[in-house]
């Protein structure tokens, strides 16, 4: 098998909570197949496994208070 001549990188994200809108319903953490968020001890949700975000939008589309934010980071050349 020949190996390709460039690799595929991974597609990195940011996960933001704005904490103000956050009122602890837990639906982001219940849709996130990938468990990048959880509950902290105020009840707001917490991104806690950053790496692990395929950008699915899951969370941001879930939360009904529009307190999520999934940007794609480019990738530098
Ligand atoms: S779905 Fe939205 S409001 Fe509910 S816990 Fe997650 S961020 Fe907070
Ligand atoms: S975009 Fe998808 S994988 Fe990333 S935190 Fe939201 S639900 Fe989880």
């Amino acid at each position: 098998m020949t190996a390709l001549a460039t690799e595929r990188k991974p597609r990195l994200f940011t996960v933001e909570v704005n904490t103000t809108y956050c009122k602890g319903c837990e639906i982001c953490v219940q849709v996130c197949p990938k468990n990048v968020l959880a509950m902290n001890d105020r009840l707001k949700a917490n991104v806690v496994n950053l790496k692990d975000c395929t950008g699915c939008l899951n969370c941001e589309i879930y939360c009904p208070d529009f307190a999520i934010n999934v940007e794609e980071v480019e990738a530098n050349a």
